[in-house]
């Protein structure tokens, strides 16, 4: 990858008149009208020619990007496909644009007021709309692995970082990258977490191709990366064809029959509320130095993963010696059991933090099973996955107060006076309740 600095002062952004709507149209239509009279370039050509040529041929179109993501923002704002497609990335494909051509359109036009230099390279063709994606899009990561976000001047230099990978011709995927040590170089120095950790910058998604087909694509935090790995693995094994010969499927196939025996597997799965969510992670514990925990698939963890995993997670602890052979597996002695978990599930109804439904809660330890707190009702409190994964990551507190009931405390930065919250179900009550803790 390459790096550079900014070569010259920022191109202006704006247009130096603003121009009626009726204006803006005659302009763009005689633009186009001198493009329909004008003949592809051919053998009259000489190679320089034709690589200059190329070369407005490529500015043009990324100044045809910039107007186009201006337009979509526009149409998105006075509402135009409320009455025709509901959507404007619909609208705009019922015009022949490529979804992810509207959906970059759109993602640049919304995001254009929020950046300073951006505009004004691509108002002048010299960065394209996928890399203007890209650098817009680096710019968010950043931002959300800094834990209070960035000041202006921060997110102006992560701009103007980004944009000189771009003028230095990285690709939209090196501008990802170099985002992504950016965010990774600001958690590191604002005490963010660290990339494997955060799960704020999780993706998940899945989109119908044309064909009938669907394309899933995902980018996930240790843990959920950890436990689709060890599902994966765990049935995406060769089997002999009928005849005996090699499994003729590719690694690929493989992978997505395992994908459907999982779905396949959660659709069966015993939802009883009483049953927590059943999870089989190898963690793999050196004898001497617990503290280097790591992941049968995805390798070291950290202290804090170690922990979150510790709390009720179904998890096979493998002790390790030097030489990596099992000296001892773990007990599952640290899980709520079904009529401790059912106990809890009647107290605190759901997720105590979001609200999430206790089908999908964990169990936590209050006072963490890492620091020997026990496995009982008075230290047990239902938290879904990612708020579970926050209260260990975070200086969020719970406590178990005179009520018996489960307390939220946030962290000085938000509350100085650090005052409990009820849990999720009992979000009515306030502080001076005679039965509050
Ligand atoms: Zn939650
Ligand atoms: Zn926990």
């Amino acid at each position: 990858m390459t790096t550079a600095t900014a070569p010259c002062p920022d191109p202006v952004a704006e247009h130096p008149e603003p121009i009626d709507g009726a204006g803006y149209l005659a302009t763009l239509t005689a633009i186009r009208a001198m493009l329909w009279d004008l003949p592809p370039g051919g053998s009259g050509q000489t190679g320089p020619q034709a690589l200059a040529a190329m070369t407005v041929l490529i500015e043009l179109r990324a100044m045809i990007d910039h107007h186009a993501a201006a337009g979509a923002a526009t149409l998105d704002r006075l509402g135009v496909a409320r009455d025709r497609t509901g959507k404007t990335a619909a609208l705009l494909m019922t015009k022949g644009v490529a979804p992810a051509v509207a959906y970059r359109w759109l993602r640049i036009g919304a995001a254009q007021s929020q950046v300073s230099r951006l505009p004004g390279y691509t108002a002048d063709g010299a960065i394209s709309g996928e890399h203007a994606d890209a650098i817009l899009s680096g710019i968010t990561h950043v931002e959300r692995r800094a834990p209070d976000g960035l000041c202006t001047q921060e997110k102006a230099e992560v701009e103007r970082t980004l944009i000189a990978q771009a003028m230095s011709g990285a690709s939209p995927v090196d501008i990802g990258k170099k985002a992504r040590e950016l965010g990774n170089d600001y958690a590191a120095e604002t005490g963010g977490l660290p990339a494997g950790e955060d799960r704020t910058i999780n993706e998940f998604t899945i989109g119908p191709t044309t064909d009938g087909r669907l394309t899933v694509k995902g980018d996930l935090d240790t843990v959920i990366g950890e436990k689709l790995t060890a599902a994966i693995e765990s049935l995406n094994t060769p089997r002999p064809e009928p005849d005996g010969s090699a499994d003729a499927r590719t690694t690929g196939a493989r992978n997505a029959d395992a994908l459907e025996a999982i779905l396949d597997a959660a659709a069966v799965a015993d939802t009883s509320l009483a049953t927590p969510p059943k999870v089989h992670v190898d963690l793999v514990l050196p004898a001497t130095t617990p503290e280097k925990a790591r992941l049968l698939w995805l390798g070291t963890i950290t202290p804090t993963v170690t922990k979150l995993l510790l709390c009720d997670a179904e998890i096979a602890e493998v002790v390790v010696d030097g030489q990596t052979v099992p000296l001892q597996m773990g007990t599952t002695r640290r899980r709520f059991p079904p009529h401790l978990r059912r106990a809890i599930i009647i107290r605190d109804q759901c997720c105590v933090k979001c609200g999430a439904s206790a089908g999908r809660t964990h169990v936590h330890h209050v006072q963490w099973w890492s620091q020997d707190g026990p496995t009982d009702l008075d230290n047990g409190c239902l938290l879904c996955p990612s708020c579970h994964a926050f209260i260990h990551a975070t200086d969020w507190d719970i406590i178990l107060g005179a009520d018996r009931h489960p307390w939220l405390i946030p962290p000085a930065v938000i509350d100085p006076q650090r005052r409990p919250l009820p849990a999720y179900n009992r979000r009515t009550l306030t502080l001076d309740d005679p039965i509050a803790a």
